[in-house]
C-alpha cells in the first residue's frame, strides 16, 4: 500500500473547470442524442444494431446503448467481452477470428453466461471451437467472415465459404449463423459517392454468398457488418440484418471529415473530448498541454482543439506538436502554414482548461480508466472503461 494517493481526476456535483488532467470527458446530451439518433435509424430500417464495444470498452455505454434497443454489442477480442457480461450484457457477438485452442477454451466458457457468437475463416477455427465447447457443455454460434473488399481477414472463395458453412452446421453445440462482412477502409473514405460504388460492389458480393449458402440448405439468419461511415448506406441496401457501428456514440476528428449522404455522419456530434491544461507558454509563441501520445492516438491524425468550450470561434487554435507527455497549440492559421508565432494574447492561460477532438476515438479510450459524463458544465457519471487494455 502506497502512503500517496492521487486524487480522482473529477467528483459527481463538481463543475468540468475542477477537474484534474489529463481526462476523458464525456459531453452527456450529445452522446445520448448520438444513441438515440442511430438507434431510431435502425428501427425506421428494420435493422438490428449491435454498437461496437471496441470504440467504448465501458460497461456503462453498453447498457445506455441496450436499454434503447440495441440487440447486445460486438467485441473485437475474447477477453474483452468480459467485463460487459460481468455488467449483465447478455448477447455478444466476437466479430473477430480467433488464434488459438485456448482462445476457444475461454470462448466457451464464456458461453455458459452469455448468448456468445464469433466469425471464423479457416477450417482449424471450427475444430478449435466444436472441441472448446464440447468440453465446456456450451453453445456457440458461428459465422463465416467473407472478404469484401476490405482485404483483411474473411475468405474470398465462396466454396470455401460453403464448406466451412456445412462443416459448423454438422457439429453438435455449434450453430451456423449467417455471416458477418464488413468493410473497414470504405467507413472512411470521404465522398459519398464513392462510399456507395464500392458499397454497391460489396453488397453484390454479400449477395452472391448468401444466394449459394440458401441454395446449399443453410439461409443466414444474420449477416452483419456496417460501421458508422456506411450506416446511411447500410440501412438503405436492405442487405444486412444487424449494423456493428461504435464510433457515432462519440465521433472523432476523422470521421468529421467524411461527407454526408443524407441523413448521414454529419448528423453525430461530437461527444468524446481530451481535457487538458496549459502547463507552459514559457516560449512565448505557443501553449503547452499536458496530455500527450500517452493519453490520446495519433494514427489517424492530429486532434483538434474544441474552439467552442472556450466559446473561440472555429479553428482559431490548432496543434502543432504531440510527444509522449506535451502537445503544443498555436494559432490554426500559423500551423497551417508553419510561420511561426501567435500572439501570446491569443493563446490559452497557464492553467487553463483546453478540450481536445480526438483524431480516433478507441485507440484513445484504450489509454484512460475511466469516462467523465457531463451535462451542463456539472460532472454527473464517472463509468468505469473496464475492458480498456483487454486485448487478448
Ligand atoms: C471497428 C469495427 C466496427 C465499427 O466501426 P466504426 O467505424 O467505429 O463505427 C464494426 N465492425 C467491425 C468488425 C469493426 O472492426
Amino acid at each position: 500500500m502506497s502512503i500517496f494517493t492521487v486524487p480522482p481526476a473529477a467528483a459527481i456535483g463538481a463543475p468540468i473547470s475542477d477537474i484534474d488532467t489529463p481526462a476523458l470527458l464525456l459531453d452527456l446530451d450529445a452522446f445520448e442524442r448520438n444513441l438515440d439518433e442511430l438507434q431510431a435509424r435502425a428501427d425506421a430500417a428494420g435493422m438490428a444494431l449491435r454498437p461496437h464495444g471496441k470504440a467504448h470498452k465501458c460497461p456503462a455505454v453498453a447498457l445506455a446503448q441496450i436499454a434503447r434497443g440495441a440487440v447486445g454489442i460486438c467485441c473485437q477480442k475474447v477477453s474483452e467481452a468480459i467485463p460487459f457480461i460481468e455488467a449483465g450484457v447478455r448477447d455478444i457477438h466476437i466479430s473477430n477470428e480467433i488464434a488459438s485452442p485456448g482462445k476457444a477454451r475461454l470462448l466457451a466458457q464464456l458461453a455458459c453466461h452469455a448468448r456468445m457468437s464469433v466469425c471464423v475463416d479457416d477450417l482449424q477455427q471450427v475444430d478449435w471451437l466444436a472441441a472448446a465447447v464440447q468440453e465446456a457443455g456450451a453453445e456457440l454460434t458461428v459465422l463465416v467472415e467473407i472478404d469484401i473488399g476490405h482485404g483483411r481477414c474473411g475468405v474470398a472463395d465462396v466454396d470455401l465459404m460453403a464448406r466451412i458453412a456445412a462443416r459448423i452446421q454438422s457439429l453438435p453445440r455449434l450453430s451456423f449463423g449467417g455471416l458477418q462482412a464488413y468493410h473497414g477502409t470504405v467507413q472512411h473514405v470521404r465522398l459519398p459517392g464513392e462510399r456507395q460504388q464500392i458499397i454497391d460492389a460489396a453488397n453484390a458480393r454479400i449477395r452472391q454468398a448468401r444466394a449459394r449458402l440458401e441454395s446449399e440448405g443453410l439461409p443466414c439468419a444474420v449477416v452483419t457488418g456496417g460501421g458508422t461511415g456506411s450506416a446511411d448506406i447500410d440501412f438503405a441496401s436492405g442487405v444486412y440484418t444487424e449494423l456493428q457501428a461504435g464510433s457515432y456514440a462519440f465521433m472523432d476528428v476523422d470521421y468529421s471529415h467524411n461527407q454526408p449522404s443524407g441523413a448521414g455522419v454529419s448528423s453525430f456530434a461530437h461527444s468524446l473530448f481530451l481535457a487538458t491544461r496549459v502547463m507552459s507558454r514559457a516560449a512565448g509563441t505557443h501553449a503547452v498541454l499536458d496530455a500527450g501520445l500517452k493519453s490520446m492516438s495519433l494514427e489517424s491524425g492530429m486532434p483538434q482543439v474544441w474552439n467552442a468550450a472556450q466559446a473561440r470561434p472555429d479553428a482559431v487554435l490548432a496543434c502543432t506538436g504531440v510527444s509522449d507527455e506535451h502537445c503544443t497549440v498555436g494559432g490554426a492559421a500559423e500551423a497551417a502554414s508553419t510561420a511561426g508565432a501567435t500572439a501570446l494574447s491569443a493563446l490559452p492561460a497557464l492553467g487553463e482548461l483546453v478540450l481536445l477532438v480526438p483524431g480516433h476515438v478507441d485507440p484513445t479510450i484504450n489509454l484512460h480508466d475511466s469516462l467523465i459524463g457531463y451535462r451542463s458544465g456539472v460532472v454527473e457519471a464517472i463509468w468505469p472503461i473496464a475492458a480498456r487494455g483487454l486485448s487478448r
